[in-house]
């Protein structure tokens, strides 16, 4: 009987360690649920930011006044806080993580909370001033939209469940 692959799981890659935020550092997790991950080797990892062309460093972006599926449907804006817009580079980015979701049968994203492009419940409001609301980022917005649940490196121990279920 052939070996059945585990699903394989998509992860923001600063919860790995990649220094590839906006500031050049990394939002690494330590958990149990990434130490199984490894070992099935079922990991995919991508910054979306830099897969939509975007340097590293790179300056702040937030989305104003709305959220990721406003941007998806051009009802909203990324902008830097000099003004600068860079929604092209976030829709770029997301469809590029959609992609590598599609190629690869990834059902399951872990996406670092917060991110204008990687948030799935909460968002900076757009307003550079720290504050943050209830929204997603564009990629997870685009991700969703596709059928792909996305969670946040606070909930890994639901996105190993929901990987188990798919597991079985
Ligand atoms: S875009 Fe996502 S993966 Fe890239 S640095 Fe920001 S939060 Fe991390």
């Amino acid at each position: 009987m052939a070996d059945v692959k585990p699903p394989a799981v998509l992860f923001s890659a600063c919860l790995l360690g990649d220094a590839v935020r906006y500031d050049g550092g990394d939002n690494l997790q330590v958990h149990n649920a990434i130490r199984i991950w490894h070992q099935n080797d079922c990991i995919y990892r991508l910054c979306p930011e830099v897969a939509g062309g975007l340097p590293i460093p790179r300056p702040a972006a937030e989305i104003i006044g709305a959220g990721g599926d406003a941007v998806l449907d051009g009802s909203a804006r990324v902008v830097t806080l000099d003004g600068s817009d860079v929604t092209p580079a976030f829709l770029l980015g997301a469809q590029r993580t959609l992609a590598v979701c599609q190629q690869n049968n990834i059902k399951i994203a872990v996406l670092t909370e917060g991110s204008p492009s990687c948030g799935s419940q909460r968002i900076h409001a757009g307003r550079f001033s720290g504050s943050k609301t209830a929204g997603q980022g564009v990629t997870s917005a685009l991700l969703r939209t596709n059928g792909i649940k996305v969670f946040s490196q606070h909930q890994l121990d639901e996105a190993l469940l929901c990987w188990s279920s798919l597991s079985d």
